[in-house]
């Protein structure tokens, strides 16, 4: 796991991470603008691995509802379907937002995703049980199937009028409100801070030019 993620600060990483309140989010927020650039934060199957494990204790019950039986094989496969979920995922959520007609071929791709599991209970003690998925093959389906599940939830338990991409017009971070009055407008209070300071600035430079 020596491999670090070029250039990118540590703090600029878990600023703009894990803030949307859903996992399928997250994934999805996992491409940022960093100075007007779009950067992948899931650029190796390391930095993949070091998402996941946050993820993991961000979100526990939706990673861990997924039981699986060998450890992950963090391989370039692998890296490759997380990053074609968080397309299919951004297009989703763009089409919700923009009230668009979804497209067949959407929910098609995360149905295949979904079959990769099965209902099954788990033993936790002598005397009780809980409900999870299990995957039919040990390998098949171990990220981006907790992830489509969140979706799945997301999308059918959710009020979809809290989903929102934040207001920062240089910002493309997904977030579900869960405040009480139901007025979130950004991914969070720095980038709130960041989009407030260029207006200022842009309205100061008009003002001094004009
Ligand atoms: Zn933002």
């Amino acid at each position: 796991m020596g491999e670090t993620i070029q250039t990118l600060p540590q703090e600029a990483m878990h600023e703009s991470l894990f803030l949307s309140g859903s996992l399928a989010l997250d994934l999805v927020n996992t491409e940022i603008i960093v100075r007007d650039k779009k950067r992948d934060m899931l650029s190796s199957t390391a930095a993949l691995a070091r998402w996941w494990d946050e993820a993991c204790e961000q979100h526990p019950d939706d990673c861990h509802f997924v039981v699986l039986e060998k450890p992950i094989n963090w391989n370039t496969n692998l890296l490759l379907e997380v990053k074609m979920l968080r397309t299919v995922l951004r297009t989703l959520y763009t089409c919700l937002i923009e009230q668009q007609s979804l497209d067949e071929d959407t929910f098609e791709y995360l149905n295949r995703i979904l079959a990769l599991g099965y209902p099954a209970l788990h033993k936790t003690t002598a005397q009780s049980v809980k409900p999870v998925i299990r995957l039919r093959d040990p390998q098949q389906g171990a990220i981006i199937l907790p992830i489509a599940l969140s979706a799945l939830h997301l999308f059918t338990t959710k009020d979809q009028q809290r989903l929102h991409v934040c207001k920062n017009e240089r910002c493309i971070l997904f977030f579900y409100d869960t405040t009480r009055s139901g007025t979130r407008q950004w991914c969070s209070l720095s980038c709130m801070h960041r989009s407030r300071s260029f207006h200022n600035y842009h309205k100061n430079n008009v003002a001094t030019h004009a």
